[in-house]
């Protein structure tokens, strides 16, 4: 059994656990740190962020796009801006690009230049990888952890955990990292997949592929809950698209979700009682009658719902046009609670400041543990957020470890 001693094990090496072996191998130099990994690379989450060019942070990131622990939330956000995010990352000689509402990708467009930087710099560093780590038990004796696998035991003074959630299994997530910080009493909230396109019990093959603007609202029993606007994607099992990822988390807290989409926001339901009848007279079947506003396919699924697919346009009464304005408004869905998390891009939930010192993220019971990423109760809106969130947490764990 090889056995190898470090001041610092970092187990996971995604975006959290790379920033963080970065930074403890800038403070304690070459051979002090390692990073552990489960898979056979590291990085293969990171790989696939933002269709692979890696919304890599958001220059709008404050508290108020992230959702979970607020003081965690708070006290990561105030001592890392997304200009500090871009500091960390020129030291790689990585650029950023900046798009709408404040995503910033790498100047490349590439995510394998920010993995790229990342592993060139640990490796510049002395930050050594152990892939295909697979953790059978993990002790602590003496005041040295003791991370054990088949056949290599890595001894460190100090731990980090940044196994990162269970959000897209086929990336390689898995629960591990929560069933091996409960052997040390930390125990995360409920989890939930967040970022994921909803299933609904209203199915329409014929949208699938069909785009649209849109105001999508989640609904509780009447009680408004969140609103987003943004391009829905049609799919043949519900739902996709920005504005709806960033309503998911809140689905499995309802008791009686509707999600209700207004497809043209910038026209009132009168606006468009009154232009449906103009259109009454201009087109003889009703599936034609929203052919001039929305998209055909959709056109002809909100005059069905309606109940109308039958009727002429000049068999159309008043209230049949208020009924189809009020559809156009509020076209709606019932989204069916899931816990799948293969489309996940986050899992909401994780480790809270009850286990956490929130200053330092190490462990309030068990001395030089430290929790990093996505396993702490901490999920951010889409739009680099998360990854933001990531690299921050990472960093503060490298500054804080002793
Ligand atoms: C498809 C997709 C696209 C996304 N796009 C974006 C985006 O553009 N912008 C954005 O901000 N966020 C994005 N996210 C979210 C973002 O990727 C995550 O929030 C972020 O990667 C979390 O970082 P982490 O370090 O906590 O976990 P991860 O990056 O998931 O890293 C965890 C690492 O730990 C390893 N590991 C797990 N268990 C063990 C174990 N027991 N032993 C050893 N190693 C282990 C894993 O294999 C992995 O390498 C996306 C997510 C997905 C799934």
């Amino acid at each position: 059994m090889e056995i190898r001693k470090v001041k610092v094990a970092v187990i996971g090496g995604g975006a959290s656990g790379l920033a963080c072996a970065i930074t403890c191998g800038e403070r304690f130099g070459k051979n002090s740190t390692v990073i552990i990994e489960r898979q056979a690379r590291v990085g293969k989450k990171l790989l696939a962020t933002g269709n692979g060019r890696c919304n890599i942070t958001n220059r709008n990131a404050s508290p108020e796009h992230y959702h979970g622990d607020e003081m965690i939330i708070k006290s990561v956000l105030n001592r890392f801006s997304p200009k500090d995010c871009e500091k960390f990352f020129a030291k790689m000689g990585v650029l950023f690009r900046d798009e709408d509402d404040g995503r910033v990708y790498p100047y490349s467009n590439q995510a394998s230049t920010v993995l790229d930087g990342m592993r060139m710099y640990c490796a510049k560093l002395g930050v050594s990888e152990i892939c295909d780590f697979e953790i059978k038990h993990i002790k602590k004796n003496n005041g040295f952890f003791s991370i054990i696998s088949e056949n290599i035991t890595v001894q460190a003074e100090n731990i980090v955990f940044a196994t990162g959630s269970k959000a897209s299994p086929s990336l390689g997530a898995n629960d591990s990292g929560y069933k091996l910080l409960q052997n040390f009493g930390i125990v995360p909230t409920s989890l939930k997949p967040a970022l994921c396109p909803v299933l609904t019990k209203e199915k329409y093959k014929n949208l699938k592929g069909v785009r649209s603007k849109g105001i999508v609202t989640l609904f509780d029993g009447g009680k408004k809950i969140i609103s987003r606007e943004g391009e829905i994607q049609f799919t043949d099992y519900g739902i996709s698209g920005i504005c709806v990822f960033e309503i998911s988390r809140f689905i499995s807290e309802c008791r009686n979700p509707k999600i209700s989409i207004d497809l043209m926001k910038e026209y009132s339901e009168n606006h468009l009682c009154d232009y449906l009848f103009k259109c009454r007279k201009i087109f003889t079947n009703t599936g034609d009658i929203l052919t001039g506003a929305l998209n055909k396919k959709l056109a002809q699924i909100i005059v069905q719902t309606c109940g109308f697919s039958q009727k002429t346009c000049r068999e159309l009464s008043e209230s049949d046009i208020k009924k189809i304005a009020h559809t156009v408004k509020n076209f709606t869905f019932t989204p069916l609670k899931s816990d799948d998390y293969s489309y996940a891009q986050v899992c909401a939930g994780g480790v809270t400041s009850k286990y956490i010192d929130i200053d330092t993220l190490v462990s309030k019971t068990v001395k030089n543990l430290y929790i990093c990423g996505e396993l702490l109760d901490v999920d951010g809106d889409c739009g680099g957020y998360n990854l933001h969130f990531a690299f921050g947490s990472g960093i503060i764990v490298g500054k804080s470890v002793k």
